[in-house]
């Protein structure tokens, strides 16, 4: 028998690098205002990272996002630091002029491609680039049966040339259980109908367990959430929830909420994919369009 040498300890040579500098993900949400994108990003990572809209007073107009607002705050769970990022965007197609309102937002992307490459391409590299490419964008759809409105696929073509997007209707418990399969069923095909690529992709590099693992999730778009940091007890159980024509709804509750599916998504099994994708789908088209036109 042959004896131990032991590189077999790499995978945790390779951890404890990797806890020690710890982990950055980019977070993006884009949609019409009021419908529960600050809320959502609070929800999902247990947090007050984003102002919502709720009135504090009746009179008063509803605080709205105005500009493109970065913020960051440093989450540790079990020794694992995760230094996240949400980028909230004004709410758009509320406006009657509603040309060109993404341009600021695929601007926002492509300036991060763009630092990213320079900080790459100067002589004196740093040790570790600082990474503000947005890897995963939320693209909040209303609860309506319309399904996907014109200005939607306008804008969901641009997007999903340039970053992961994750389609997710707002504000779901606006629809009854048979109002929402309806609803999901309808926006998949006219994804479909429309070829706008969202995430996750099938890549060479996917195994056999990978595909299958993707075409369960891509069969689950788009996830319709509820969002509340609101807490609610129920029976002796005390739970996230919103008050609800039927009832005190749990959004933790996958009969009424696919918010678990999205955060399990999210944070549980795709994250790493995340952020992989987005360097090596992503980041790479862009660098290879900016280094061919330097050549030219
Ligand atoms: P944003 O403009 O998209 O960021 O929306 P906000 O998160 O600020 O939410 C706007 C209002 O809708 C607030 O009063 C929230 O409490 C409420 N809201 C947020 N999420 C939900 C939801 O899932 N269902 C319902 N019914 N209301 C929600
Ligand atoms: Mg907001």
């Amino acid at each position: 028998p042959s004896r131990h040498v032991g590189f077999d300890s790499l995978p945790i040579q390779i951890e404890k690098k990797l806890l020690k500098r710890g982990f950055q993900f980019n977070l993006m949400v884009i949609g019409r205002s009021g419908l529960g994108k600050s809320t959502l990003i609070n929800t999902l990572f247990a947090s007050n990272l984003m102002q919502s809209s709720a009135r504090t007073s009746p009179e008063q107009p509803l605080p709205q996002t105005m500009e493109i607002e970065p913020k960051s705050c440093l989450i540790e769970e079990n020794n694992v630091r995760l230094e996240l990022t949400c980028i909230d965007t004004p709410g758009f197609g509320d406006v009657l002029d509603n040309e060109k309102c993404w341009d600021p937002i695929i601007k926002y992307i492509k300036d991060q491609h763009s630092t990213y490459l320079r900080s790459e391409l100067t002589a004196k590299r740093p040790l570790f680039t600082p990474d503000t490419r947005v890897h995963a964008c939320l693209y909040f759809i209303q609860p309506t049966g319309k399904g996907l409105r014109s200005l939607d696929i306008l804008v969901l073509r641009k997007l999903c040339e340039v970053v992961n997007v994750i389609p997710v209707i707002g504000k779901a418990d606006a629809l009854t259980s048979d109002e929402k399969r309806a609803l999901k069923t309808r926006i998949r095909e006219e994804l479909n109908f429309h070829r706008l690529r969202c995430y996750p992709y099938d890549l060479e590099t996917h195994d056999e367990d990978d595909r299958k693992s993707n075409a369960l999730i891509r069969d689950m778009l788009p996830f319709a959430v509820v969002g509340s940091t609101k807490e609610y007890t129920v029976d002796g159980t005390t739970f996230l929830g919103r008050k609800t024509r039927w009832g005190t709804l749990n959004i933790e509750d996958p009969e009424h909420s696919e918010f678990i599916y999205l955060r399990d998504f999210l944070t549980r099994t795709h994250l790493q994919d995340l952020i992989d994708t987005t360097s090596q789908i992503h980041y790479e088209t862009f660098r290879c369009r900016q280094l061919n036109a330097l050549r030219q």
